[in-house]
């Protein structure tokens, strides 16, 4: 038989069977055979000979929508996603409202503009919001979660809602969704508001621009937010999500400090189950740097908590990898000095090819291991897999084909995003995707996106 798209010779790589040489071909939307290389044949063939055959990568951890509209991240950065070779993104979305009133025109904002997949996971604000959490999950299909711990007390000024987010009301929303009948996700910013909020303005809450203020370099911002901080706070909250039997759905995002990922590794030891996120900031950036374009929270911090989280993610503790992803302009981003300069930048597209340049080419983690934290762990720990990050047949055709000896130069223009710059602009990043194909459809080829705005839909979930 003819089957529409078939990735020919190419060296498949999977965690499930490591890696093989192999055909893969799609049908629709799905994976519809793996066979011996050379035995395929197909309407489209992708020659892979000499390149490696990925599930598609997933980025956890993006905020579309939060300097531009929705509708024109959706556009732009699922197209530079392309580049990179992400075919899902997980975005978060915070607002104090009622999700079910909200939730239909957020839809209706993504649905004609993304070119790959997406789920949403949602910011908790309030004891509405955890009232709602049932609903969410029954009539919005969202079962992923956001426990923003650095804005305990400042939620009543920033969003307006009639909640401190103290722990009484983290106690009810781990309960509830503990109480849930299907897999849930609970994200957490781990970060002690006492202690970083006494070390500086409160960050949350807009300083503003003071002419008399002496130059704050990025030390100030490190300073700020210091890594023990970050590790208690970890500890803390994770200890609640145990006491609730809930520890195995607590996920804690963008784990920046070396201390916390061997205080994460000493807790998974004794059993407690929090799953591990890094970022590629953390493992491809140092303090000394970083200037007004690396602003974000946590900060990126020293070479030893480089190392060890490159040891943690090759040791198992950390086991996902995303990007805290914004789009936002330059001009827009540098302020008056590094604190003062706005949180998040552009790296989805960056995000495997970052991995296999600094991770798997200098020998840190094997290709193997590259796949579980950019894709396949990443879906288990949203729970959409084996649908995505599996490469099995039956499941949704999201593939990536690498070249690992390409060598590429980060611009903006590479990367086709809607930001005008990259905090990795300038640097040479060996391993990049040279097609990528997003349930079943060819999306992108050799530096040209072919793939169709629209063609992404929401991860309905349970799936
Ligand atoms: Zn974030």
């Amino acid at each position: 038989m003819t089957h529409d798209l078939v990735v020919a010779n190419g060296t498949v790589v999977t965690p499930a069977r490591g890696a093989f040489k192999a055909d893969v071909a799609t049908d629709g939307e799905e994976i519809s055979a793996i066979a011996a290389p050379g035995t395929l044949s197909g309407d489209t063939v992708v020659d892979a000979t000499d390149a490696h055959v990925l599930p598609g990568a997933i980025d956890p951890h993006t905020h579309h929508g939060i300097y531009r509209g929705l509708e024109a991240d959706a556009e732009t950065e699922s197209r530079s996603d392309l580049v990179g070779g992400v075919t899902t993104i997980g975005n978060y979305f915070r607002r104090p409202g009622s999700y079910r009133e909200i939730m239909d025109d957020y839809f209706a904002e993504a649905e004609p503009n993304y070119y790959h997949d997406y789920f949403f996971s949602l910011g908790l604000l309030s004891f509405d919001h955890v009232g709602e959490i049932p609903a969410i999950i029954d009539e919005l299909g969202i079962t992923s979660f956001k426990w923003y711990k650095n804005y305990k007390d400042v939620a009543p000024e920033k969003f307006g809602v009639d909640c401190e987010m103290h722990d009484d009301w983290a106690d009810a929303f781990i309960q509830t969704l503990a109480d849930q009948d299907v897999p849930t996700t609970l994200g957490h910013h781990s970060e002690n508001m006492e202690i970083t909020s006494a070390r500086g303005d409160n960050p949350y809450i807009d300083a503003g621009v003071d002419a008399d203020r002496e130059y704050r370099d990025y030390d100030v911002l490190v300073d700020q937010f210091p890594d023990y901080a970050e590790a208690q706070s970890l500890t803390a909250s994770g200890s609640l999500a145990r006491q609730h039997d809930y520890d195995d759905d607590f996920y804690a995002v963008h784990v920046s400090a070396g201390r916390t990922a061997d205080e994460l590794a000493m807790l998974q030891e004794a059993g407690w189950e929090i799953t591990g996120e890094t970022c590629t900031h953390y493992l491809t950036l140092t303090a000394e740097d970083c200037d007004e374009r690396h602003n974000v929270n946590p900060p990126v911090r020293s070479r030893a908590d480089q190392e060890t989280l490159w040891n943690r993610v090759a040791d198992g503790t950390i086991s996902c990898i995303g990007t805290d992803h914004c789009a936002n302009l330059r001009d827009d981003k540098v302020g008056q000095d590094v604190p003062d300069s706005l949180p998040g930048f552009p790296s989805s597209a960056t995000l495997l090819p970052l991995i296999l340049s600094e991770g798997v080419a200098e020998n840190r983690i094997p290709l193997k291991r590259a796949v579980e934290v950019t894709s396949t762990n990443t879906a288990k720990a949203f729970d959409i897999y084996p649908k995505k990050g599996s490469l099995q047949i039956g499941t949704d055709a999201d593939l990536v084909i690498v070249d690992l000896e390409q060598t590429k130069t980060v611009t903006p223009d590479l990367l086709q995003g809607g930001a005008d710059y990259s905090p990795y602009e300038g640097r040479d990043v060996t391993g990049w995707p040279t097609h990528t194909i997003v349930r079943g459809q060819l999306a992108y080829e050799h530096g040209d996106i072919v793939g169709q705005r629209g063609h992404g839909t929401h991860i309905d979930r349970p799936i």
